[in-house]
């Protein structure tokens, strides 16, 4: 297999390492490489969308997934797809939308493998009513340091399965997973969607709404202040039946021909970021709708991947790269977090183009999942002066409230802060040792926050929950 030394990001362009890569081709490779790695380590990257250091490895190999993409088996009575782990979305909703079936839950962008979705157990629109990504995967297997592929589920080797789910690929390389798609009757969304004059009028929407539409996203204007603030864009949507098709719609309910429209062909100059101008797009952008309210029958792609349509679109934040900041504050005082995180943003006119808020239910049992129950928030905040004191104070005020940041946006987050967001972090590591005592599954972002298993650590400081 060849070795080859890159240049690689994550999607914010920001950590830039060189690593060296290999992509195997076949499963066997894959084990030559862990049976060969000795003292290295390893990084499994899939499509590289994580936006900071998670699919990064300046110190050892990073090892391209994305040959490893075939799709295994299909039952067509129950939807369950069991495919390699380096199949992307994208893969799944050209093979499956025209047969019927869509992704029981699916991130901003199409453009993930199942491996990636799995590694961050990733959460979309319909949180708040069918939980993130692993809810749909009834097992997985996982090729561990010991060069076995271990096949887990939430009865065999739950463990694992927990510590590997939402596990930042740090417990094995995730070959194949087994993964229940929804049955839908048409491609298109029934979409309804309200101006929100502000953070009030945006919660009160979901709380009004939410029950008829599994699927709900706020667009917020991060810099609208005072009476504004939270001013936003509030959508919600369902799949649409063939009957709300007009006639020329319903002879192909299940047509899916999406595209990219075009490309950003360089890195857009600093001015373009300039605060002013981000607050004229975002004023732009809101008062685009004139109407209060409106409905309509849309496209999958549009409504569920609307940056997907711009290729490249992260070049938009210039050379330099940006971080999205992401982070969910519980229920109970989740509405107070949310105007201290927006007035934070909007004081220090860092705000971003896209401000995205959601609401989360359950929790999974991914022992490093990120969401909680309440409201997630995520900005898109451009490299420069002034980043780390805004991301200490949203750290701040998640910490204060009980939240925490999301590690597939994270480039920026300090271990102690880390421990402190995600408590089952010791039952995590116990795990991790169990299976990988040589760490020899790793990553930037593991070294930056000690996600590693550590021999010191006292058996009596861990308890692993039943
Ligand atoms: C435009 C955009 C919108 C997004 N929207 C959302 C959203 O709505 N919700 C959400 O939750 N996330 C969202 N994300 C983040 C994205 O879904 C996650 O970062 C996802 O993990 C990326 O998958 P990937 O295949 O690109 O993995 P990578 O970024 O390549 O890797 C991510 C992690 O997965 C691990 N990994 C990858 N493949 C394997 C494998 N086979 N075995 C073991 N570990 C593996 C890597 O080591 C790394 O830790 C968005 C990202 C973008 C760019």
């Amino acid at each position: 297999m060849a070795i080859v030394e890159r240049k690689l990001s994550g999607w914010g362009r920001y950590p830039v390492v060189q690593s060296r890569v290999q992509r195997p081709e076949r499963l066997s490779a894959l084990q030559e490489l862990v049976a060969r790695a000795g003292t290295g380590s390893l990084t499994a990257r899939g499509a590289g969308r994580s936006y900071g250091d998670a699919a990064l490895n300046s110190k050892g190999t990073t090892v391209l997934m994305g040959r490893l993409n075939r799709m295994l088996a299909f039952d067509e009575k129950t939807g369950l797809l069991r495919c390699e782990a380096g199949v992307t979305l994208e893969e799944i909703l050209a093979v499956f939308v025209p047969r019927g079936w869509f992704l029981p839950v699916t991130p901003g962008t199409k453009h993930v493998t199942v491996g990636g979705a799995i590694a961050f157990d990733v959460h979309g629109k319909n949180h708040h009513c069918d939980g993130a990504f692993s809810s749909f995967v009834s097992g997985l297997k996982l090729l561990t340091a010991s060069g076995e592929i271990v096949a887990c589920t939430r009865s065999r080797n739950a463990n694992l399965f927990r510590a590997t789910v939402g596990g930042a690929g740090l417990t094995g390389f995730i070959t194949e997973a087994a993964v229940t798609l929804r049955r839908i009757e048409t491609s298109r969304i029934h979409l309804r969607r309200f101006k929100a004059q502000d953070l009030d009028d945006a919660l009160s929407l979901f709380d009004e709404h939410e029950a008829s539409y599994p699927y709900s996203v706020a667009w917020i204007d991060c810099l609208a202040r005072g009476k504004a603030l939270g001013r936003s864009l509030v959508m919600f949507g369902r799949h649409a039946r063939r009957g709300e098709l007009d006639a020329r719609l319903r002879d192909d309910p299940l047509g899916y021909a999406p595209g990219t429209r075009f490309s950003v062909p360089f890195n857009l100059p600093g001015f373009a970021l300039h605060p002013l101008a981000v607050k004229s797009f975002n004023a732009f952008y809101y008062a685009r709708q004139r109407t209060r309210e409106m409905t309509a029958i849309t496209d999958l792609d549009p409504f569920f991947y609307p940056l997907d349509a711009i290729g490249q679109w992260n070049k938009l934040y210039g050379r330099r790269g940006f971080i999205q900041y992401q982070a969910v504050f519980p229920a109970a005082t989740g509405r107070k977090a949310l105007v201290e995180a927006l007035n934070l943003t909007s004081r220090r006119g860092k705000g971003s183009f896209l401000a995205v808020l959601k609401r989360f239910g359950a929790a999974s049992e991914g022992l490093l999942s990120f969401p909680l129950p309440g409201y997630t928030l995520a900005l898109d905040v451009p490299v420069g002066r002034g980043l780390h004191v805004l991301i200490e104070g949203l750290n701040r005020i998640a910490l204060a409230h009980g939240g925490r940041a999301y590690l597939a946006k994270d480039a920026y987050l300090t271990p102690d802060i880390f421990r402190e967001m995600y408590p089952a972090l010791p039952d995590f590591l116990e795990i991790k040792g169990a299976h990988d005592e040589g760490n020899i599954f790793s990553s930037m972002l593991a070294r930056r926050l000690q996600l590693h298993h550590d021999p010191e650590l006292k058996a009596a400081e861990v308890t692993v929950h039943a």
